[in-house]
C-alpha cells in the first residue's frame, strides 16, 4: 500500500492528462499548467512530474536539491515566457496554516498585477 508520501494527488492525473489543464510548460522532469482559480492575471503551477515523497516543502531532503532547483529555474524560464518582465511573485504554500490544499509540491507563479505583500 502506498504511504501517505506517495498518495497520488489530482496533479498526477493532470501530469497524465487524465485531467485536461493548459500547459505551459514541459519537460522531462518538470511540468506547468494555468492554476484553474488564477489570483493573478497570471497564474501557473509549477511541479515535480515525479514526487518522491515531496508533498511539500516542509518534507524536503537531500535528495530534492536537484529538483527544487529546476523548479524554481523553470518559474524563471516561465517569467520570461510569459512576459513579466516588470517582476513576478512565486510561492510555495506549505501546511495547513500556509494554506496548502494538494499534497504534492508545487511553486505558485504569479505575474501580471502589482503585488502586495500580505498584510494579513
Ligand atoms: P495550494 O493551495 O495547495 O498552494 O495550491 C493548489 C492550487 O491548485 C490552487 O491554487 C488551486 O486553484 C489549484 N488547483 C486545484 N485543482 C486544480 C485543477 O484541477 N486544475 C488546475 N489547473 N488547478 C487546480
Amino acid at each position: 500500500a502506498p504511504s501517505d508520501a506517495d498518495a497520488p494527488t489530482i496533479f498526477d492525473k493532470i501530469i497524465n492528462k487524465e485531467i485536461p489543464s493548459n500547459v505551459v510548460y514541459e519537460d522531462d522532469k518538470v511540468f506547468a499548467f494555468r492554476d484553474i482559480n488564477p489570483q493573478a492575471p497570471t497564474h501557473i503551477l509549477i511541479i515535480p512530474k515525479v514526487k518522491d515523497g515531496l508533498t511539500g516543502l516542509s518534507k524536503a531532503e537531500k535528495r530534492h536539491f536537484e529538483i527544487l532547483g529546476r523548479l524554481l529555474y523553470t518559474a524563471k524560464l516561465i517569467a520570461k515566457q510569459e512576459g513579466l518582465d516588470d517582476g513576478f511573485r512565486v510561492v510555495i504554500n506549505d501546511g495547513p496554516k500556509g494554506c496548502q490544499s494538494v499534497y504534492h509540491i508545487h511553486v505558485h507563479l504569479l505575474g501580471g498585477r502589482q503585488m502586495n505583500w500580505p498584510p494579513g
